[in-house]
């Protein structure tokens, strides 16, 4: 059953979007068991061979997230946000073609774009129970805040569900240098995907997902990293798995 409802606290206003869970199929992976040092026919121990290269370290992945850029958005912080989603989320991402932005967003009164209807929008593209989309844009984005209709956004993302969306609109007003904004956009994506994981809005100090509350001063005060208490919470929600797919 899917339930919807909206709920709105401040620029990281996100839908609490209750999709059918995902099935994730746990992977267990072991070691052989180490044999004893093997001793030549002669008694002697075996000539010391060449190490050999270690195999790459098997990574779990929680989800495959595809990046979508809706209408404009700039290629060096496209970059900067796949490596921040893969590093603190532990994500496969890929991309897919830029789209341009659906007229039916559109919000003539305040010239900007809707972003639950980039979130439709969005859903509609990229098939798979278990996929992730987040789409990237440079003009402002509002969603419906209380009894404000149409209140400005960061960004807008499903709560375990398949969505969300970030915009640098607002990010980069008053950004110090290229640093400050690639911070503030990575920190908005990885919170923004956080919540199509399932995670909530939480209270702890610098917490990634901490709730904005209407300012970009939460975000700049971030770590840019999930506290002990999501990095749990996330487990629980969506296990990183290997598997073939991500071998
Ligand atoms: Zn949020
Ligand atoms: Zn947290």
């Amino acid at each position: 059953m899917t339930r919807s409802m909206t709920r709105s606290r401040g620029s990281f206003a996100h839908l609490l979007h209750f999709a059918a869970a995902g099935a994730f199929v746990l992977a267990a992976t072991c070691d052989r068991a180490r044999p004893a040092p093997a001793r030549a026919q002669d008694g002697r121990p075996p000539q010391a061979r060449p190490q050999q290269p270690s195999p790459p370290a098997r990574r779990g992945v929680r989800a495959t997230v595809t990046l979508v850029t809706l209408g404009r958005f700039p290629r060096e912080l496209t970059d900067a946000v796949e490596a921040g989603l893969r590093e603190e989320l532990q994500v496969d991402v890929v991309r897919i073609d830029d789209a341009p932005l659906p007229r039916f967003a559109y919000y003539p009164p305040r010239r900007r774009y809707r972003a639950e209807r980039l979130l439709n929008y969005l859903r509609s593209r990229v098939p798979g129970a278990n996929a992730r989309v987040l789409g990237m844009t440079d003009v402002d984005i509002s969603t419906t805040k209380g009894t404000i209709y149409d209140w400005g956004v960061f960004g807008l993302g499903d709560l375990g569900g398949k969505a969300c969306v970030i915009s640098i609109f607002r990010l980069r007003r008053r950004a110090r240098d290229a640093d400050h904004l690639r911070f503030r956009v990575t920190t908005t994506a990885i919170h923004e995907v956080g919540h199509t994981l399932g995670l909530e809005h939480c209270t702890e100090p610098a917490c990634v997902m901490r709730d904005a509350e209407g300012s970009i001063r939460t975000v700049d005060t971030s770590s840019g990293h999930l506290g002990p208490e999501c990095r749990a919470e996330v487990d629980r929600e969506a296990p990183a798995v290997w598997s073939r797919a991500n071998r």
